[in-house]
């Protein structure tokens, strides 16, 4: 509400996410100062109810960055349970499995299966020991300026406004986090990032970002079937040649198994489901096994980037820096981001740390390139992008790139934007996916029901669409709405208009499990995805 007076908290400080990157950041300015014998006021907001709350990942975990951060996070008890202890890669037909040599990039000796989760719940633990105050429940939902045009801070977003946009009697204006400087680390396709990308110019002179989109399950499956510290991954099947994607498949400890299934969303054809896909993935006959007598005990999803060194954004703009993947440091023949996340935010730090005592000219962006992160993400620049060649063709570069010229051949291969590369319905094949049999499949909606996902019903839509005719008059013409099929959450369903021959998109925002595809892939660019109250989304207990 404009009119109303927003209580103002001031820090040195403000950290926005408190994901891998976010909670790094604040350790390190914490341990900085300590080491230098100075007070700084650190603080981090949070769109989860809690910490973790909206942490999605595989996870296997290379432990380089942490070892930096805590040489003694085993006696801190730092929950690493599972060493990586064998590794399989798998390419599939429909009804068989042919085993290959592992890629070099996805040899996991020495990293760990874990929960990223619960490793940010450890991580806050220890954040806040150092006294960093943590405010989960809340969500950035505004950055502030000051006349200058430097970042200010962020403001959480008000509580209690109505769907009509009025308050309610449950009104609470949001707070100001003012800071010298700000840290977003609000992950993959942040949404105040977006804007901060859009104002600052981040990207001029930078390829485009690219995505994919990973769906998960978290199962228990029977002592017999389970093997602690093996990791699976797989090619080919259910996708065809020409569309980037692929399974994991990671035995962590108690039983439990994270399978999930990571594709493009450079993918061409609208009528791809990645929920069903995935859901098709696991009938396959090498993998089925895995999974019956078992049960399954939660569901998500989340984008993940992919454009890798070519991709990174300009880092600083006055008054602080982006961090983690809001940046985007996902290596992607690894499929691991969250170490060069953590380090991203460690290396920030240092840098923040020094611009507060007078060193200005310091930049995010500069330290980074001389940091492990930059080297490990130049190596492999080339290797998703050839994908562009089919599998196989991706295969065979992808060897060449690592034995021959070791990532250091003179080219780099270039990206386009994802949301422009869907074909019209008309010119693609409509794809028939099998009813799910409630044991080994599910449906879209009694899987969000295992996400714990929960929004307050009353209050503005937080999925906007900047046109709202193109609903019809694009996406169901041209595309036979594609969010009906992309959306993890099924938030988006086409329903005929009562009383007309007419059709209408329905918006079921309360189910939305903030994975972030809607604002990647619309073809149109059409779908805003902005914070909803604080709190509101996923309850992800251990993904
Ligand atoms: C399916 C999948 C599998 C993956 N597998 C692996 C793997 O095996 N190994 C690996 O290393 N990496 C893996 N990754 C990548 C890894 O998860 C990410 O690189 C890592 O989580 C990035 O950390 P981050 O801190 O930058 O962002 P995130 O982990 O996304 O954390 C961002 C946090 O910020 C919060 N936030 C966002 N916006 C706001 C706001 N406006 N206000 C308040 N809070 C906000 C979010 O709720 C979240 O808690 C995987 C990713 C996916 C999706
Ligand atoms: S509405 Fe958008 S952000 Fe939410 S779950 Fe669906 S695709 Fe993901």
């Amino acid at each position: 509400m404009a009119d109303v007076e927003r209580e103002r908290m001031e820090y040195d400080v403000v950290v926005v996410g408190a994901g891998p990157s976010g909670l790094a950041a604040a350790i390190r300015l914490k341990q900085l100062a300590v080491a230098a014998g100075q007070e700084i006021g650190v603080c981090v907001v949070e769109k989860g109810s809690e910490v973790g709350a909206h942490i999605l990942s595989g996870a296997v975990f290379e432990p380089r960055a942490l070892d930096e951060l805590f040489p003694d996070w085993r006696e801190r008890g730092a929950p690493l349970n599972t060493p990586a202890v064998e590794d399989r890669f798998f390419y599939l037909t429909k009804k068989h499995a042919l085993r290959l040599p592992t890629p070099p990039q996805m040899h996991n000796r020495g990293n760990y299966i874990i929960s990223l989760g619960n490793l940010c719940r450890w991580l806050a633990a220890q954040a806040e020991e150092l006294g960093v105050e943590i405010y989960p429940g809340f969500a950035a939902a505004e950055v502030l300026y000051d006349e200058a045009g430097r970042v200010r801070g962020v403001a959480t977003g008000d509580m209690g406004i109505g769907r009509d946009g009025k308050p309610t009697d449950r009104y609470t204006p949001g707070v100001e986090l003012v800071a010298r400087e700000t840290l977003f680390a609000e992950g993959c396709r942040g949404s105040l990032t977006k804007t901060l990308i859009e104002r600052f110019r981040l990207r001029d002179g930078h390829d485009p970002q690219t995505y994919a989109i990973g769906v998960k399950e978290l199962w228990e499956i029977p002592a017999e079937q389970h093997r602690p510290g093996l990791v699976v991954h797989t090619v080919g099947w259910p996708m065809d040649g020409a569309t980037y994607g692929g399974s994991f498949l990671y035995h962590l400890e108690d039983r439990q198994v994270a399978v999930g299934f990571v594709i493009g969303l450079d993918y061409k054809n609208p009528f791809l489901s990645p929920f069903e896909e995935f859901q098709r993935f696991k009938t396959h006959p090498a993998i089925r096994g895995f999974f019956e007598g078992g049960r399954r005990i939660a569901y998500g999803a989340r984008a993940l980037n992919e454009g890798g060194f070519q991709s990174i954004p300009r880092l600083d703009f006055p008054g602080g820096a982006l961090i983690g993947c809001a940046a985007g440091f996902v290596n992607v023949p690894k499929i691991k981001g969250s170490h060069t996340a953590m380090k991203s935010g460690m290396v920030a730090a240092e840098t923040v740390f020094a611009r507060l005592g007078g060193a200005a000219g310091a930049l995010v962006a500069q330290a980074l390139q001389q940091s492990w992160v930059w080297d490990e993400l130049y190596r492999v620049r080339n290797i998703r992008p050839s994908f562009r060649l089919g599998l196989w063709g991706g295969l065979l570069y992808s060897a060449l790139d690592t034995y021959l010229w070791r990532g250091r051949a003179p080219w780099t291969f270039h990206h386009h934007p994802d949301h422009t590369q869907l074909v019209p319905a008309g010119q693609a094949a409509p794809i028939e996916y099998p009813r799910p049999d409630g044991k080994i499949t599910f449906d879209r909606l009694s899987s969000v029901f295992i996400s714990n996902t929960n929004h307050e019903e009353d209050q503005p839509a937080h999925l906007k669409l900047r046109d709202p005719a193109k609903a019809i008059a694009i996406n169901y013409r041209l595309y036979d709405s594609p969010e009906q099929r992309y959306c993890p959450a099924g938030v988006y369903e086409i329903v005929e208009e009562a009383g007309t021959a007419g059709m209408r998109l329905q918006i079921n925002a309360q189910n939305c499990v903030h994975c972030k595809t809607c604002d990647i892939k619309d073809p149109e660019q059409n779908i805003d995805w902005a914070v909803p109250e604080g709190g509101g989304g996923p309850n992800y207990p251990n993904m």
